[in-house]
C-alpha cells in the first residue's frame, strides 16, 4: 500500500499551496482505519468532533494514530472546522480540538453547516462572528489557513466564496450534486481556493460502484476527496483506485450510468442526500434523515427486515408529522420532505 500512496497523484490545496495527495480521510474512522492510512502515508485528515458508541472522540483516534506511526506533526495536514456563529465560541472549539490532538497548530480550520438555516451566514461573517475568530487564530498561528466552508447550500457557499476570505472550501461532490460542480467550482478555480470533496458516494448510493464514483470526483476540479471509511479493506480499495487514477474511462462512464438507473429505478426522483438540516427544526421531533436511510436500507439494499426492524424502534415515527412544513424550508435539496415520510411510513410502517 505505502508503494500505491507513494505514486498517487498530489494536488495542490489551492491558494495553501499545501501539496495533498488526492486521497484523504473524511468521516468518522475507525482506530484501525486511521492508523492504516497514517502507515500507508495518506496526508490530510479531516478531523472534527464526533463520538460514536464507544465514547472515543474522533480526534483522539486521529491524535493516537498519529502516535503510534512513524509520521511527524508536519507531515500530515489536518482541517477542522465548527459550527460556531460566534468569536469567542469558534476560539473555544478550536482550542478544544488542538487540545486533543495535543498539537499547536491546526492547517486548515473553518466554519461548519454555517449556511444549515437562515441568518447564520450574515451573524457568523458580521461583528464578533465566527469569520473574525478564524482571522484572529490565524493571525495567532493557531491556524495556518482559513477554511472548510462547509454545507450543502451552494448559493450561500458561493456567495461567501466570493467575500475572499476563505483559502478552502469543502462541498459534497459526486454524481448527484450537479449544481455544486457547476456553480462552486468555478468561482474557488477563479479565486484559487482549493476544494476538498466530501461525500463522494452520495451517503450510500454509489456504494455499487466504488471504484467509478470516486474517479468521477477525482476528475472534476478538485483538490483532494476525503471519504469517511469504515473498514481498512474500504481504505486499501479506496487507495488502489486513487493510485491507479488517471481518466474517468468510457467504462467508467457506462458502470455510473447503469448505477443511476438503478437509483433512479429503485429510489424515483426525490433523493435524500443525508444532510441533516431538517432535523433540528422538526417541530415533532422526527429523525427525518434517519427514516430515509433506513428507506434507502430497504429499497436499494433489500434489507427490508432490518428497516422495519429499525423503524419499530424509533422514539418518533413519520406518522406523528403535524406537516408544519419547517423542514422542507431547511432542506437545500428542496425535497417534498412530507410527502417522501409519508411514503417511508407505507413502506417501514
Ligand atoms: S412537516 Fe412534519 S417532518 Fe417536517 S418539520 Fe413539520 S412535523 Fe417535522
Ligand atoms: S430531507 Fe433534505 S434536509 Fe433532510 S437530510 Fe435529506 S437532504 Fe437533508
Amino acid at each position: 500500500m505505502n508503494d500505491l500512496v507513494a505514486k498517487m497523484q498530489e494536488r495542490v490545496l489551492g491558494r495553501t499551496k499545501l501539496r495533498t495527495k488526492i486521497l484523504g480521510v473524511g468521516g468518522i474512522c475507525p482506530q484501525e482505519v486511521y492508523e492504516k492510512a497514517m502507515e500507508y502515508g495518506l496526508n490530510l485528515f479531516d478531523v472534527h468532533e464526533y463520538k460514536d458508541a464507544t465514547e472515543v472522540d474522533n480526534r483522539i483516534r486521529i491524535k493516537n494514530a498519529l502516535k503510534k506511526s512513524s509520521r511527524k506533526r508536519s507531515e500530515v495536514i489536518f482541517t477542522d472546522r465548527s459550527s460556531a456563529l460566534t468569536r469567542e465560541k469558534l476560539l473555544e472549539d478550536l482550542d478544544k480540538t488542538l487540545g486533543m490532538l495535543e498539537t499547536d497548530y491546526l492547517d486548515i480550520y473553518g466554519l461548519y453547516n454555517v449556511t444549515q438555516a437562515t441568518g447564520r451566514v450574515k451573524t457568523a461573517t458580521g461583528q464578533g462572528g465566527a469569520l473574525q475568530g478564524l482571522k484572529e487564530a490565524k493571525a495567532s498561528g493557531k491556524i495556518r489557513f482559513i477554511g472548510g466552508v462547509s454545507g450543502h447550500h451552494h448559493k450561500e457557499i458561493v456567495q461567501l466564496l466570493k467575500t475572499n476570505e476563505f483559502d478552502v472550501a469543502m462541498v459534497a461532490i459526486n454524481l448527484f450534486d450537479q449544481d455544486v460542480i457547476k456553480d462552486v467550482l468555478p468561482v474557488a478555480k477563479k479565486l484559487n481556493i482549493g476544494i476538498m470533496a466530501m461525500k463522494p458516494f452520495a451517503k450510500g448510493l454509489f456504494t455499487e460502484v466504488p471504484e467509478a464514483a470516486l474517479k468521477y470526483v477525482f476528475s472534476q476540479d478538485i483538490s483532494v476527496a476525503i471519504p469517511g471509511m469504515m473498514t481498512v479493506a474500504e481504505l486499501e480499495q479506496n487507495i488502489r483506485t486513487a493510485a491507479g487514477f488517471r481518466i474517468l474511462s468510457h467504462a467508467d462512464n457506462a458502470a455510473l450510468k447503469q448505477e443511476v438507473d438503478e437509483i433512479a429505478r429503485t429510489q424515483g426522483k426525490n433523493i435524500c442526500r443525508q444532510c441533516g438540516y431538517c432535523v433540528p427544526v422538526c417541530s415533532k421531533g422526527i429523525d427525518i434523515k434517519y427514516i430515509f436511510y433506513m428507506e434507502r436500507q430497504a429499497n436499494r439494499y433489500y434489507s427490508i427486515e432490518w428497516a422495519r426492524n429499525e423503524y419499530a424502534q424509533i422514539k418518533k415515527s413519520a406518522a406523528e408529522c403535524a406537516e408544519c412544513g419547517n423542514c422542507e424550508n431547511e432542506c437545500p435539496y428542496d425535497l417534498p420532505i412530507r410527502e417522501m415520510l409519508k411514503n417511508a411510513h407505507k413502506l417501514l410502517g
